[in-house]
């Protein structure tokens, strides 16, 4: 059996890898490079049971311990470390709590830690580029054909899918995985598919050193008279990726041509340098944007395709994608090998429960 997955971000990596394991001959095709767009974008957080009481929570946990076991079967080293990880607020100008020193040594005055939200046992971060790079090495090693192009349709005879159509010509295939983040809406001219939409969030990532302890923060703060929420993740390789200030932006056709606001930048560096005198200028390594791939109702797509035999969804993972790969890949690999999920149930995530995307409208843009 031959399985083409078309995209190679995270959750194109875990399906190649789980696939391999399975024994079927996969062909990873990607337009850019393996974790060139959200994947390699991301903070890499994730949490245990933080989505405890929503349709994702048995998907998340099945995740969560796979990012544990992960690290003793693939070879590499993408920084996975449990983290503690606190809620609080950064006092505004006036505010009493203004020049008191933070609980944490590491930040300035006035940032208030109000909460521990996560420990060491249901919090951890991984480097979301370098985990994205190891996963897809572990499939190429045990097999796995990495090609780069274009995906621009899909080629079916009469009964099922029967492969992809990239850059002119043809990769035959039994089943077809679409893993393409947020370009997973242009599938929808292909075949029945919800929309997915990408919503824009900038980045930054300052390189301050290893010695800053594991605490991810989610901190509310003011600037220009709104309130924002700005999220610090400290990496074990010494960078911090630090996001706020998502907006809705058009999506360039192109991954490659995704850009940052500039403005939102400017604006991000100066909320940073009011956390902590470890955020300097000088220290700024990154500054960058990612689009997250989004559903209507907010849940991923996993599974078949509606009316479409062979071809299966695997995108739409919001601001979780890099915690939910591992048991996505896991998941879309039993689906397509055994009929079925064993660990996790995919009705929840079942494309046929939104209404598929009038292909019509993606054609007039
Ligand atoms: C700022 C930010 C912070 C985040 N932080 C976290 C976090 O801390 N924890 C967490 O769990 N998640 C986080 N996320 C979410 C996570 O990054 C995404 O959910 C995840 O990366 C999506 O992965 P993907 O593989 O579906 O899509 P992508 O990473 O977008 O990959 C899709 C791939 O498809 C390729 N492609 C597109 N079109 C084609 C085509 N026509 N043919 C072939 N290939 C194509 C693209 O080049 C791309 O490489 C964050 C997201 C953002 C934006």
């Amino acid at each position: 059996m031959r399985v083409v997955i078309c995209g190679g971000g995270v959750i194109g990596a875990c399906t190649a890898y789980f696939l391999r394991r399975h024994g079927v001959d996969v062909i990873v095709v990607e337009r850019t490079d393996v974790a060139a767009a959200a994947s390699g974008k991301a903070g890499g957080f994730l949490a245990r049971d933080w989505c405890a009481g929503s349709p994702l929570d048995a998907l998340a946990r099945r995740s969560f311990s796979l990012h544990a076991q992960l690290p003793g079967e693939i070879a590499g080293d993408w920084g996975f470390r449990p983290m503690t990880a606190y809620s609080g607020f950064v006092a505004a100008d006036g505010d009493p709590q203004r020049d008191a020193p933070s609980r944490l040594g590491w930040l300035a005055n006035g940032v208030v830690i109000a909460q521990r939200i996560g420990t060491i046992e249901t919090t951890a971060i991984v480097h979301p580029q370098k985990f994205t790079s190891a996963v897809m090495n572990a499939a190429l090693a045990q097999g796995t054909d990495f090609r780069r192009g274009r995906v621009t349709g899909i080629v079916r005879d009469e009964t099922r899918a029967r492969g992809v159509e990239v850059d002119g010509g043809v990769i035959e295939a039994d089943a077809v995985v679409i893993a393409m983040g947020p370009w997973s809406l242009l599938a929808a001219q292909w075949m029945r598919l919800p929309a997915v939409y990408g919503q824009r969030s900038p980045s930054i990532v300052y390189d301050i050193g290893s010695n800053v302890p594991a605490d991810a923060l989610f901190l509310d703060c003011e600037t220009d008279g709104s309130a924002v929420s700005i999220e610090v993740f400290p990496r074990a390789d010494g960078s911090t990726h630090i996001t706020a200030l998502s907006d809705i932006a058009p999506l360039p056709l192109d991954p490659a041509a995704v850009t940052p606001d500039l403005d939102a930048i400017a604006r991000l560096q100066t909320m940073s340098e009011r956390l902590s005198p470890l955020f300097r200028p000088e220290k700024l390594i990154v500054q960058q944007a990612c689009f997250r791939p989004v559903t209507e109702d907010g849940l991923p797509l996993i599974g078949r395709v509606p009316q479409s035999e062979g071809l299966y969804v695997a995108t739409a993972h919001n601001v979780w994608g890099i915690l939910n790969a591992p048991a996505t890949g896991e998941a879309i690999a039993q689906l397509i090998t055994e009929g079925a999920a064993r660990q996790v149930d995919l009705a929840p995530f079942d494309p046929a429960r939104l209404a598929p995307l009038d292909p019509s409208l993606l054609q007039a843009r």
